[in-house]
């Protein structure tokens, strides 16, 4: 399919998915908004994801910490100097790029290196070869490491600088004795969270692949330090299998394992995604060791460990991680569902295949006309499903063109009430993905609702 990127990213927008932010004044880069249809999709992802990892688990918890910390938390997590990226500047354009980027674009791999001397050595002896259509590379600067956490100004002076969160797990560890103390929970346990994550990216132009202002869904999974190869490869293997649950296509998914690693992590593998733009990181899979737990332990004088009964030792636990990003999934959601099909009388039908459990909208409700009681009937029918499921209503243009606005939205079933619905208390199904229509008896609609 030509073009499926820019496509979708019509879609988005046209459909009422995403929008870009502030439009209105000129747009501001690396911030999008969610639209009716997004902020339903968005809600079910994290539904989804909170059902899988928090529910189905006895032994994990969630919660839900604040953006803001005493900034301690990120000097002592070690972001305030050790979370940046690689960066160069067009000294004519200001237009800014991130260098490990820049040098990826030329196969040469910069997985994992924080080393500024080492990422300027490899960016000097190659920039030679980096033509990319409007990179000017005569004018760019001498790479230096930015700092990717967001400063704000919150009036707290007593403690200094704040930040805005640059990834929710802090907001998990120092936490961690709080959940111990209030639920008696001992390890193996885990903690979830799902929240907003900001970052100042240096180049954020990839549509709401690269985001200053996203969503994470995280999990932190405590352990004897022993059991961390374990389940480091259990959470590996689940976190796969709930992107697959979530409809995204196999081929399209593979792990990415990482050779050097961030500060903080023992061992890494990305789940990536192919992406229009190329194999990228969907999600992160890290053993974090205790290196989170000890610096908090130690800089906030608290006690982490717990005491293994069985070897009467003293232990701070081992950290898995699972990290993935509400947007990147949102949309390998959207690419993966993305179907134009063409049909018998040559038309082109836009189609988003979404499981009907994530679809924004579970069944669209259409009068065939805006007359003679139809309206009257279709509305009580709004009013019967909308109990049970998220239903839209619809009585604008012809019923071909609806059904149609449905399938470029994903809506898994329009029921159509007509005439005949006046008489009988029957009205139309229509399936998303057949366009196969059933007559059916308005009492039995909730049994047919299933796909
Ligand atoms: P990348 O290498 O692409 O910058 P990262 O390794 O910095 O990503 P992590 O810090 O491991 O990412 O964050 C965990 C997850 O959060 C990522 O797998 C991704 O899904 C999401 N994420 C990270 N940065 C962004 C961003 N700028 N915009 C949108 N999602 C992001």
């Amino acid at each position: 399919m030509q073009n499926k990127w820019d496509e979708v990213i019509k879609l988005c927008k046209s459909r009422g998915f995403i929008f870009p932010s502030s439009e209105i004044y000129d747009g501001f880069s690396g911030v999008y908004d969610y639209g009716p249809l997004g902020v339903e999709l968005s809600k079910n992802i994290k539904k989804e994801w909170w059902k899988s990892v928090v529910y189905k688990n006895k032994e994990i918890l969630g919660i839900d910490s604040a953006i803001f910390t005493n900034p301690r938390v990120w000097e002592v997590s070690g972001h305030t100097t050790g979370f940046s990226d690689p960066c160069t500047i067009d000294k004519k354009t200001g237009t800014k790029y991130r260098v490990d980027h820049l040098l990826e674009k030329i196969n040469i791999d910069c997985d994992g290196i924080k080393d500024l001397k080492e990422i300027k050595t490899l960016f000097d002896k190659h920039k030679k070869d980096i033509k990319i259509k409007g990179v000017n590379v005569a004018d760019l600067s001498e790479t230096e490491f930015v700092n990717l956490l967001v400063e704000s100004n919150l009036n707290q002076s007593k403690v200094g600088k704040s930040y805005l969160r640059g990834e929710t797990c802090q907001g998990i560890f120092i936490n961690y004795k709080n959940v111990v103390s209030s639920t008696n929970k001992k390890i193996p346990f885990g903690i979830a969270q799902i929240g907003k994550a900001f970052r100042n990216e240096i180049s954020a132009r990839q549509f709401i692949f690269r985001l200053r202002e996203f969503e994470q869904m995280e999990l932190q999974f405590f352990d004897f330090p022993k059991k961390s190869d374990e389940n480091f490869i259990k959470f590996k293997e689940s976190s796969l299998e709930f992107l697959l649950s979530l409809g995204l296509k196999k081929e399209n998914l593979r792990y990415k394992e990482h050779d050097k690693l961030v500060f903080y992590c023992k061992k890494a593998v990305d789940i990536e995604y192919n992406y229009p733009l190329g194999w990228k990181e969907l999600e992160g899979i890290h053993d974090r060791g205790d290196h989170d737990l000890t610096q908090h332990g130690t800089f906030s004088n608290t006690k982490m460990d717990f005491f293994d009964e069985k070897t009467k030792t003293k232990h701070i636990p081992n950290v898995i991680e699972t990290s993935v990003g509400v947007e990147r999934l949102f949309l390998a959601i959207i690419l993966d569902a993305y179907t134009e099909e063409s049909l018998p009388d040559e038309t082109k039908r836009v189609v988003l295949k979404l499981k009907p459990e994530i679809a924004p909208t579970y069944i669209a409700i259409l009068p065939l006309f805006k007359k003679d009681g139809l309206q009257e009937k279709a509305v009580e029918i709004f009013n019967i499903m909308s109990e049970n499921y998220v239903c839209s209503y619809d009585d604008t243009q012809s019923i071909g063109k609806r059904y149609r606005r449905q399938d470029e939205v994903g809506t898994p079933f329009c029921i159509t009430i007509d005439y005949q619905t006046l008489e009988d208390e029957t009205v139309t199904i229509r399936h998303r993905d057949s366009m196969n229509q059933t007559r059916i008896k308005i009492f039995d609609l909730d049994k047919s609702l299933k796909f």
